[in-house]
C-alpha cells in the first residue's frame, strides 16, 4: 500500500530536520500541514517544489509551547484536509548550560516544546487514527533520548521523556493499525546545531570548520553529519507497510554515537 494521498502534520517544519521529513513525505504524494517559526512561505515553496502535482501544502503558525494553539493546529489540519494520518512531532529547541546556571524559563520552554507538545498532538490525533484503523506517529527524539551529555539537562530530560512516551503509547496502540516510534538522530547540521558549532568556535578560538570536526570527533564515530534527507527517507520507511510491526522503537541514526 502506498502512502500517497495520506495527510501528515510535521511540527517545526520550516527548517532543518522537519523540513527534510516534510519534503520526503511530499515526494511520496503525502499532503502536508507545515508548522514552525521563520519563513513559512519559503518552507511551503520548498515542499511544493519536490511534490508531485496534486499534493496540497498548508501552514499553521501554532507556538508548540501553547496547548490552546496546538489544539487549533490539530483542529485546523482536520478541517483543511479531512483527516490526519501521519503525525511527526519534531519541533524542538536547545539550550546549553550547567544545571545550577540553567535559566528557569529555558528549562520550561524545552520541556514544553520538546516533550509536552508531543503529548498534546498525540492525544488529539490518536482518536481519529484509531477510528480509521491506520496511523503513524513519529517522534523526533535524539541520541540524547538514549544517552546524556553534560550541560544539556533539560534537553536530555525532554528527549528521554519523549522516548519513554513513545514506548508507552506504542503499547496502548499495539493491537491497532497505528504505530508509534522514535527517531534518534546524532549530529545533523541544522540551525540548531550551527549555533553550538559557532559557540564552540568562539569559546575555543577555532575556525567553524575545526569546531565542526571537534563536535563530530567527540561523539559521532562516523565523523559525518546525518542529513535531513536521510531522516526523511527513514520516516517514509516507518510509514510503509513493511514497518507495520515496528512499534515502540527508538531508532538511532547517529554514526555510531550510542554504540560506544
Ligand atoms: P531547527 O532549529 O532547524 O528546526 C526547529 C524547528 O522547530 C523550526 O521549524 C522552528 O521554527 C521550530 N520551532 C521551534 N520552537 C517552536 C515553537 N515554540 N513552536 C513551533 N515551532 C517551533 O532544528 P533541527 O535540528 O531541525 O531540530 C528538529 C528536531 O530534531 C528537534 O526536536 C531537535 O531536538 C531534533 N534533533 C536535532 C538534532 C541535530 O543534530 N540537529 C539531533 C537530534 C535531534
Amino acid at each position: 500500500m502506498s502512502i500517497s494521498g495520506k495527510v501528515a502534520l510535521v511540527t517545526g517544519s520550516t527548517s532543518g530536520i522537519g523540513l527534510g521529513i516534510a519534503q520526503s513525505l511530499a515526494r511520496q504524494g503525502v499532503h502536508l500541514m507545515l508548522n514552525g517559526f521563520g519563513d513559512a512561505q519559503a518552507a511551503q515553496a520548498a515542499v511544493r517544489a519536490v511534490a508531485p502535482a496534486g499534493v496540497r501544502v498548508d501552514y499553521h503558525g501554532a507556538d508548540m509551547s501553547k496547548p490552546n494553539e496546538i489544539e487549533d493546529l490539530v483542529r485546523s489540519t482536520l478541517a483543511t484536509f479531512g483527516t490526519l494520518d501521519i503525525l511527526v512531532n519534531n519541533a524542538g529547541i536547545q539550550h546549553v548550560a550547567p544545571i545550577e546556571e540553567f535559566p528557569v524559563d529555558r528549562w520550561d520552554a524545552i520541556i514544553a516544546i520538546n516533550l509536552t507538545s508531543a503529548f498534546h498532538t498525540t492525544r488529539l490525533a490518536l482518536p481519529g487514527m484509531k477510528a480509521r484503523q491506520w496511523g503513524r506517529v513519529l517522534n523526533i527524539a535524539s541520541a540524547h533520548g538514549l544517552v546524556a551529555s553534560a550541560n544539556k539537562s533539560a534537553y536530555v530530560a525532554a528527549k528521554h521523556g519523549l522516548v519513554g512516551m513513545t514506548k508507552s503509547v506504542a503499547l496502548e496502540t499495539a493491537t491497532t493499525g497505528v504505530t508509534v516510534n522514535a527517531i534518534c538522530p546524532g549530529w545533523v547540521l541544522t540551525p540548531l546545531v550551527q549555533k553550538q558549532v559557532d559557540a564552540r568556535a568562539a569559546a575555543e578560538g577555532l575556525s567553524v570548520d575545526d569546531a565542526k570536526k571537534a563536535l563530530l570527533g567527540e561523539k559521532q564515530p562516523s565523523l559525518q553529519f546525518t542529513t535531513p534527507e536521510q531522516l526523511g527517507e527513514l520516516a517514509v520507511f516507518l510509514c510503509s507497510e513493511a514497518a507495520a510491526n515496528i512499534r515502540g522503537a527508538a531508532i538511532n541514526v547517529d554514526g555510531g554515537w550510542v554504540a560506544q
